[in-house]
């Protein structure tokens, strides 16, 4: 049996980017991945990071040539049903292929010298004799292994393999999200009939969840959508937005579907000598359910905390305690103030609405700019509230739809509040649990 400081269970991007910060910091490393190499990161090919966020975590950034990189772009419109009143955000976003992005992460774990094993299955968690978290067993070739750890990491995405096999009470929710509690993700990818088509921006549609972004192929397009419930579902939201979004006239080239988290974060992201990240630990943003920046935000913090228990000899949930307070405090207080303003609004704004929200200007480029760290123009904020209390005395928005705005805002400033509260030790965490059970009730989950 090999024993090691850190087993993770996964080597996407999370798992690999964990293993690189912790074999660079000395310690001992292994990585198994139930996948072949030549499968890494094939669960579909294109996905986008923003630009800022590779000096923000210090990853890799591929460039035009290298294999990873597909397209860039850095116009990004958000759009009323009816494709009228664009708003446009400047975020340059890259495009890469995720097999190749996942490979290099993979690559520089080896070379900060982890071990990674392909083709190795995991099976179970082991604990020791005081029911502590031990290690895993895996199968690779048709043998079941061990390797015991003083940390594993459960880094095995949606199904959270280890996470989920927790017995309960161990310190992490072992729950396992329903249709519900993720998007449902199809990706056509189209070759545009027209050269005056050709896109250099992206396009997205809130109401439908759904978007046109360019592909590798310049004279291409995805087009995408992504629901909750079902791929059924998905689809029936695809169609109804071709009713109204003049799309471009397209030749289907292929078509990809994937799910992703789309729920809050288990409360607890360690236990007793164990750490949940990635789609595992449900850290997808969440106003689009993507998750590799977001999770290695998390486990930027996460291989701080288990350097620092690895060198003081105390893996224990107290000493990891530290990575819940971090995040929580931090991208986990905003995910969770930014889910329940979705939620609310999504959920209350009907089509014409919509119309309305991005006609008047309660929508503008100026407010859109702000979410990427641009300051917000007082003019740009009284027209906006301008446009919504003119919408109220107008009746272009209702009345229904009034109170689940306000609803909505004041269950974000709950949640938000409540997350800067976050307990610096486990003390008080059930408690904390309990309150943020009930915002969470009210805030509920997007049709
Ligand atoms: C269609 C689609 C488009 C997306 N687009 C974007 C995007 O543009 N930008 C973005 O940031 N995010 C995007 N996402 C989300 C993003 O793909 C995920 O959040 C991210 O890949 C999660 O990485 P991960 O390493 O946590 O999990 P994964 O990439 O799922 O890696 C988990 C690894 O664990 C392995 N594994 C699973 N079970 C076991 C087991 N029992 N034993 C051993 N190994 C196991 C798997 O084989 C896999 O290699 C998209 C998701 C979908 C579905």
């Amino acid at each position: 049996m090999k024993k090691y400081d850190l087993v993770i269970i996964g080597a996407g991007t999370s798992g690999a980017y964990l293993a690189r910060e912790i074999a660079k910091r000395g310690h001992s490393v292994l990585v198994i991945e139930k996948n072949s190499r030549d499968k890494a990161g094939t669960k579909y090919d294109i996905f986008h990071i923003e630009e800022r966020e590779f000096a923000r975590l210090g990853i890799p950034r591929p460039v035009e040539g290298d294999a990873a990189w597909a397209f860039e772009f850095e116009k990004n419109y958000n759009s009323d049903p009816l494709c009228l009143y664009p708003k446009l955000q400047i975020n340059p976003t890259v495009g890469l292929h995720l097999h190749e992005y996942t490979l290099l992460m993979n690559d520089l774990a080896l070379e900060a010298g982890a071990e990674i094993e392909y083709e190795a299955e995991f099976v179970s968690l082991t604990f020791d004799k005081a029911g502590r978290v031990s290690g895993v067993k895996y199968i690779q070739g048709g043998e079941e292994k061990t390797a015991r750890a003083r940390i594993t990491a459960d880094c095995s995405g949606i199904n959270a393999a280890a996470r989920t096999s927790l017995p309960d009470g161990y310190g992490i929710e072992n729950f396992t999200p329903g249709d519900d509690d993720m998007f449902y993700v199809i990706l056509r990818y189209v070759r545009l009939k027209n050269k005056e088509d050709y896109l250099d921006s992206s396009t997205f549609w809130a109401p439908y969840k759904s978007w046109i972004a360019p592909c590798a192929d310049p004279g291409g397009a995805i087009i995408g959508i992504g629901a909750c419930h079902s791929f059924e579902y998905a689809q029936s939201v695809y169609a109804e937005m071709e009713k109204t979004v003049p799309l471009p006239e397209y030749e289907l080239v292929k078509v990809e579907m994937g799910r992703t988290p789309f729920t809050r974060s288990p409360y607890s992201l360690v236990a007793d000598n164990f750490i949940v990240s990635g789609d595992a630990g449900c850290l997808t943003k969440s106003v689009n359910g993507e998750g590799v920046t977001s999770s290695i935000y998390m486990l930027k913090i996460a291989a701080a905390a288990i350097d620092r228990a690895f060198k003081t000899g105390d893996t224990s949930k107290y000493a990891l305690w530290r990575v819940n307070r971090e995040y929580n405090t931090t991208q986990g207080a905003e995910f969770a103030m930014l889910r329940a303003m979705l939620v609310g609004v999504i959920n209350a704004v009907s089509f014409e609405e919509f119309e309305y929200v991005f006609k008047s200007g309660l929508i503008s480029d100026e407010l859109l700019n702000a979410l990427t760290g641009a300051s917000v123009p007082p003019k740009a904020l009284l027209k906006a509230f301008g446009a919504f209390v003119s919408g109220i005395g107008g009746k272009e928005i209702s009345k229904g739809t009034v109170k689940a705005a306000l609803g909505a805002v004041k269950n974000a400033a709950r949640i938000l509040v409540h997350y800067k509260k976050f307990p610096e030790t486990p003390d008080g965490f059930e408690e904390w649990c309990a309150v943020a059970d009930r915002i969470y009730e009210r805030i509920g989950k997007i049709k």
